[in-house]
């Protein structure tokens, strides 16, 4: 089945359903974006130029907004919680509808069933899955373990985690995680590493699945330089948690602007937040980008990491100032991000911003200096800066990678050939070809328990046609040096392990979607 751009956002959002805040802000944002996805589809749709793709079936399982994982996310949405993950899920929502793929939505557990109550009948999720992906999260994952049990592990590779901070390939190796230390609350799945799906780009260890902000047009652009109003600078921040102990800074910013904040209050100010500062309330998204677009300066104060509202800031014409971070933080020095599974260093409260965009649009300084902070504060006033979005978080920009990443991380299999069959004769037999490159990602148990091998033994060797396993004597061979991997090689004895690829007709050589 052919995979067509859809425009059309009214049957994506009968889909999300309703009932929750949660769920109508993620609509919300949908309609407000929905004329930006059309024409960004029609966009790519021309760059592709007529390009086949497979309309995939998908479910996607959200796991933090299920009641079974406490769903604590929902009563915050008006109160200034962390927004950032229903930006980010509904982006995704509508990039796989939009691409044109079929999409089932799952918001609790009982939907991973698709109607058959648990503890009686089958699980459609235990026999040969009903899906070609599942986007997760890390609570569903759980979820899924719980109710999958061992099929889970089959239908492993068809799995893609969202997940904001990334997971790093040491944490999420279970036995090397063991052994050295690596292991956290969150799991050590044994996924390949480009399973896991990050907010930012964070490594190329895992994959970048991002959201979109807002884009402007050339007219709309000018109209807000022409309108910004020097003075006026916006707090991140939602919390009045944000806001603790930095008096100091306030201070030094009112003295040359005017201080707006959007901190959630129920009737009183919060009294973290002076009385200078002009706080108008949790906003809705579509006005908070009306306040930005006025606001010459959008000031972090080291938390939250990481979120979309600078990019928004940054799309809409504000200069962003943050703390830079010394030392920088990580889960070995700071509570956020302990027991997180990544090591990295976040060297700013928004790195990305840092090392991507940067000046003019980004100044990270030392707020402890507060000379260099006060001068940060002033050049802002007299910098002329053009709104700016990096084309990634475009929506063209996200809908060319979600459908780079279903094209290939699908097109990728693994295959056992027979005994005495090549793998190039192996992947032939699929209309596929064999791909050197990729010997190194089934070079391991986990690529044997995949394909429900039985090993008795699994011995590394310096064999041409390993990775591969005898039935017969239940024996397992890994590649103990990887210039021995051949697509070529083959043994009466062996059945080998596959990597095979997608090819262009006519241009064997590439992959269908590789350029
Ligand atoms: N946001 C909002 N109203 C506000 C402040 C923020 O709708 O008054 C939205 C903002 O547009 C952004 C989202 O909240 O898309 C997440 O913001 P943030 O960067 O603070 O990330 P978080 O920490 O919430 O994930």
């Amino acid at each position: 089945q052919t995979a067509a751009f859809r425009t059309d956002l009214s049957s994506l959002l009968d889909l999300v359903g309703t009932g929750k805040e949660s769920l109508s802000f993620m609509k919300r944002r949908m309609r407000r974006l929905a004329s930006q996805w059309g024409m960004a589809a029609q966009r790519l749709h021309a760059k592709l130029r007529q390009r086949w793709r497979e309309q995939k079936k998908i479910l996607v399982h959200v796991g933090f907004l299920t009641e079974e994982s406490g769903d604590v996310f929902s009563p915050k949405v008006l109160k200034g919680g962390p927004l950032g993950e229903m930006v980010q899920w509904a982006d995704i929502l509508t990039a796989l509808h939009v691409l044109g793929h079929n999409l089932k939505i799952s918001m609790s557990v009982k939907e991973l069933y698709l109607g058959v109550p648990p503890g009686r009948g089958s699980c459609p999720l235990t026999g040969p899955l009903p899906f070609d992906l599942i986007y997760t999260d890390y609570h569903g994952m759980q979820q899924m373990k719980q109710h999958m049990g061992l099929s889970l592990k089959r239908h492993k590779c068809h799995i893609r985690v969202i997940d904001t901070f990334g997971t790093e390939p040491a944490y999420n190796h279970e036995d090397y995680a063991t052994l050295h230390g690596y292991r956290t609350n969150w799991g050590y799945w044994n996924l390949n590493s480009r399973q896991y799906m990050t907010m930012f780009p964070h490594t190329p260890d895992n994959s970048f699945m991002g959201f979109v902000s807002e884009e402007l047009n050339d007219t709309e652009k000018s109209s807000i330089m022409r309108n910004k109003v020097n003075n006026m600078a916006v707090v991140y921040g939602k919390e009045a948690s944000m806001w603790k102990g930095k008096e100091g800074f306030l201070q030094i910013l009112h003295r040359y602007m005017e201080v707006h904040g959007t901190v959630y209050y129920e009737t009183q100010r919060p009294p973290e937040v002076p009385a200078y500062v002009k706080n108008h309330g949790l906003l809705p998204q579509h006005e908070l980008q009306t306040l930005l677009r006025k606001a010459k300066l959008f000031i972090g104060f080291g938390f939250p990491y990481e979120g979309p509202a600078p990019l928004e800031a940054i799309a809409n014409g504000c200069i962003y100032l943050q703390p830079k971070f010394h030392p920088p933080h990580s889960s070995l020095n700071h509570e956020f991000f302990r027991g997180k599974p990544t090591s990295r260093e976040v060297s700013s409260q928004h790195p990305y911003a840092e090392q991507y965009i940067g000046r003019p649009h980004v100044m990270t300084v030392d707020y402890n200096n507060s000379q260099e902070f006060d001068s940060a504060i002033r050049e802002i006033m007299s910098t002329k800066v053009e709104p700016y979005l990096p084309y990634e978080y475009t929506c063209e920009g996200m809908l060319e990678r979600v459908h780079a990443y279903i094209q290939h991380q699908v097109g990728s299999p693994l295959l056992a050939s027979q005994e005495g069959q090549s793998c190039v004769e192996a992947c032939q037999r699929a209309n596929l070809v064999c791909e050197p490159a990729l010997f190194r990602f089934v070079n391991n148990r986990e690529a044997l328990r995949g394909l429900e091998v039985q090993c008795e033994v699994v011995e590394a060797e310096v064999n041409h046609v390993f990775p591969a396993f005898s039935v017969l004597r239940r024996e397992c061979g890994l590649q103990k040096d990887p210039l021995l991997y051949s697509c070529a090689g083959l043994s009466p004895k062996y059945r080998r392990l596959c990597p095979c690829r997608d090819y262009r007709r006519g241009q064997v050589a590439l992959c269908r979607d590789c350029l």
